[in-house]
């Protein structure tokens, strides 16, 4: 399932970290190879703002890069498409509610 959290990176623990970014290649994948039904599902399911991706794939990669891992993949987009729009304080109760790693990032700050 593709998302963007689109809160702060350094709430994200590594997993849901490293699992935003490789949803962000996946999707920007999903554009270049035509399957806007699918692009359109996370739209209404409000998981993506294409708008964003670009510079939200640079904001995990900065904080990857922080963290210690490595990155080998740029993300080359131009959006087109102008869909979606995200709500980041409910994904932020979210993951509070899914992720005990990153509850306590959150709680930290
Ligand atoms: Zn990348
Ligand atoms: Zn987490």
């Amino acid at each position: 399932m593709t998302r963007m959290w689109l809160v702060d990176p350094e709430f994200l623990c590594d997993q849901h970290l490293l699992g935003e970014h490789k949803e962000m290649h996946q999707e920007v994948g999903q554009i270049e190879a035509g399957n806007l039904e699918t692009v359109k599902g996370h739209v209404r399911e409000a998981q993506v703002d294409t708008s964003l991706l670009e510079q939200r794939h640079g904001e995990l990669v900065e904080e990857m890069e922080n963290r210690g891992f490595n990155h080998k993949s740029p993300l080359d987009y131009e959006d087109e498409l102008e869909l979606g729009s995200i709500d980041t304080e409910a994904n932020l109760e979210d993951l509070k509610q899914r992720c005990e790693d990153c509850r306590e990032r959150i709680e930290e700050r």
